[in-house]
């Protein structure tokens, strides 16, 4: 990679959206390097981002438990658990640069939690058969973002980092073909501003809300990819999404919103159901010889711990055969009882006890699951009103992660010179469906250790372009476009609220472009979307005005644009025929209801440009796998 010199660096201006783990490594890192950097998120504080709510972990190929961990093996998990629909060279260089982001954040002070000598602690995660993924207990995203944000605030406060809170980019200003800056208001006063960068960087997340309920934040969106995608960005596999195996079940029509509990708990729960159809029992009440453990029972091997695409099948294929719990019987049992005995009697041990009864072993193993996993614990608690540590908790799967977004190079680099894309806003690393604790672990390497040095390919030609004045026409122009769009919202005046349209596809994608896709269903999606577009741009009410701060004013932006992302998303399922990872046609499967992919068709990633009038036009680039052999995926 070509590099910039530190006194060429500090004349350098580089605009980084978003302050999430992906945009505030990479701000703190350009700054750290000596460019000029401007950070922008729509939170109150960087701290703020989405990145806080990560539970379980982060992986590493550090083989601190001396269990056959490797570099190769994180990199072939990776690629395997992606159902081989990823690009071999990136995740490679993922799985090469996990370790050094441990080491970067316990400098950082990230407690990251440790076994009694000191030394680093692990747990599993789905799809792999080693102990890989470092955690703070059930909080390591946001221990993880604290250190990021640190590094960022530091820059900030040496004046390398100017930092815009509450300011949503959108739109991004394009000259001579080149990225060169954003448009972005000032979610505070209204008002909107133009700013200039040599290169600008979108770190902003991914859009598992255009299902309307999902894991993610409430404020997470596309909005920022998707105004990219329109100024030439492609964008990659839209259709790839991840839906949890363990959230808390939907409970009512009126839920905004649904709650991840982390796969770590899969490290430690085991999932069954009844093996009576429609068994009204309680669970503590269903004997062990009539539970069917059936991921234990289907797949030996992994167990419990196979991918999230598989895990959440499996349930669903129970709960539509009728062995579902709960009110709903849309749930099935993830159930401590083994393993809380099982720690139980090592601290009996430990303490001096012998022969120690059930009740010691379980109150002692209590503690020990309390430690690993409290706050997961109480939230469930808080929510169900059940105990988990008493009763097994019901889960069932939703959507949680997006594994498609801006088409990128090697560099990060979008077909948009200038532009990069980072974190979960990327379609990057991880094929057709993420091993979990993937995603940390890709946002920081994308931030710490890829941009610093991949941005010095491009910057380094950029040297004697100076600071583009903002009243030059392209940035007057672009901000002209968003005024007129915002202004457009505010004067509809129709009868419905942003709300109501966001439901509505929210309830056709999770129909028709969900857990399971067919042709038919997706055709018909197509056509419901362009309908609710039309009804949005006829009967949308925005109260307010477009110059104070209103609310409603963002969250319509935002859904039109998932309006316009969601038929892409039905247009690339149902160009896919076939099935791989968490994108499961149903007319493609095994005869064991596995995902059947087709190879000498589809082993490429889709790459979608943005033609007028929401129109678009498929580019593929083509799968090569030649360290790794492509097989059928197989967790037996
Ligand atoms: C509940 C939950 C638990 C998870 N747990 C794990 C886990 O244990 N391990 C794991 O590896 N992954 C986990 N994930 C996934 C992981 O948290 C995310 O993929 C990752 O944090 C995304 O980081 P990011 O930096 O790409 O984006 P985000 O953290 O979403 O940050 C986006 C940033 O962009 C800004 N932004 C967005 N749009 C705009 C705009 N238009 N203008 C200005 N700013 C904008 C936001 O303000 C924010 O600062 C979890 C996800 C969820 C939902």
């Amino acid at each position: 990679m070509p590099l910039v010199n530190p006194a060429n660096k500090r004349s350098i201006e580089i605009v980084v959206v978003g302050s999430g783990l992906a945009g505030a490594s990479a701000a703190a890192t350009l700054a750290e390097m000596g460019y000029k950097v401007k950070c922008f998120c729509f939170q109150d504080s960087p701290r703020r981002a989405h990145s806080i709510a990560a539970q379980g972990g982060i992986n590493a190929a550090k083989n601190y438990q001396n269990d056959g961990d490797s570099v190769y093996r994180l990199f072939y998990d990776t690629i395997k658990g992606g159902d081989y629909r990823a690009r071999e060279a990136n995740v490679h260089r993922l799985a090469e640069v996990s370790a050094n982001i441990i080491d970067q954040c316990v400098a950082q002070g990230v407690p990251l939690a440790r076994e009694y000598g000191g030394l680093l602690d692990n747990r599993s995660f789905g799809g792999t058969q080693v102990q890989r993924t470092f955690y703070a207990a059930g909080q390591t995203g946001q221990q993880l973002l604290l250190g990021a944000y640190s590094a960022l605030e530091r820059q900030i406060g040496m004046g390398k980092v100017e930092m815009f809170t509450r300011h949503e980019m959108l739109e991004v200003v394009k000259i001579e073909g080149k990225a060169r800056g954003i448009i972005a208001r000032n979610l505070i006063t209204g008002e909107l501003e133009r700013h200039f960068g040599h290169a600008v960087l979108l770190g902003t997340g991914g859009y598992g809300n255009v299902f309307y309920l999902s894991t993610n934040a409430m404020g997470s969106n596309v909005t920022a990819a998707w105004k990219a995608h329109k100024k030439g960005a492609f964008f990659g596999n839209p259709c790839f999404t991840q839906i949890h195996p363990t959230c808390i079940p939907v409970s009512g029509d009126h839920q905004s919103k649904l709650t991840l509990m982390s796969e770590s708990l899969r490290n430690d729960g085991r999932i069954w159901v009844p093996k009576k159809k429609d068994d009204q029992r309680k669970a503590t009440d269903i004997p062990e010889d009539e539970r069917d453990y059936y991921l234990e029972r289907r797949y030996p091997a992994f167990g419990n711990l196979v991918p999230r695409d598989v895990a959440s099948r499996a349930a669903k294929e129970r709960c539509d055969a009728g062995y579902g719990v709960g009110v709903s019987k849309l749930a099935v049992y993830l159930d401590f009882t083994a393993n809380t005995e099982r720690y139980g009697r090592i601290e009996a041990s430990v303490h001096n006890i012998h022969n120690p009864d059930k009740e010691t072993c379980m109150r002692l193993g209590r503690e020990v699951i309390k430690e690993k996993y409290g706050n997961l614990f109480d939230m469930y608690k808080q929510i169900t009103g059940e105990n988990p540590y008493e009763l097994p908790m019901r889960i069932y799967p939703a959507v949680h992660y997006t594994m498609g977004g801006l088409w990128v190079d090697y560099n990060l680099m979008t077909t948009v010179p200038g532009l990069y894309a980072l974190g979960e806003a990327n379609f990057s690393d991880h094929g057709a469906n993420r091993l979990g604790a993937s995603a940390l672990m890709q946002g920081l390497a994308d931030g710490y250790f890829v941009i610093p040095y991949t941005i010095g390919s491009y910057i380094s030609k950029e040297l004697a372009t100076k600071a583009i004045p903002l009243d030059h026409p392209a940035f007057v122009e672009a901000e002209a476009s968003v005024k007129a769009i915002l202004d457009k919202f505010i004067s509809i005046k129709g009868t419905k609220s942003v709300d109501f349209f966001h439901k509505k596809l929210g309830k056709i994608m999770w129909d028709k472009c969900g857990m399971a896709r067919n042709a038919k269903g997706l055709s018909e999606a197509i056509v419901e979307i362009q309908q609710l577009r039309k009804e949005f741009w006829s009967d949308l009410r925005v109260p307010g005005s477009t110059d104070e701060f209103n609310p409603e004013l963002e969250k319509a932006g935002r859904v039109a644009d998932f309006i316009e992302l969601g038929e892409l998303m039905c247009m690339d399922a149902l160009n896919r025929n076939e099935s791989c990872g968490g994108h499961f046609r149903e007319e493609y499967q095994t005869e064991e209801g596995e995902a059947l992919r087709d190879d000498e068709n589809y082993a490429y990633v889709s790459a979608w440009e943005y033609k007028d009038d929401v129109k678009f036009e498929l580019h593929k680039e083509e799968l090569k796998f030649e360290n790794i052999k492509i097989a059928q995926r197989s967790y037996k």
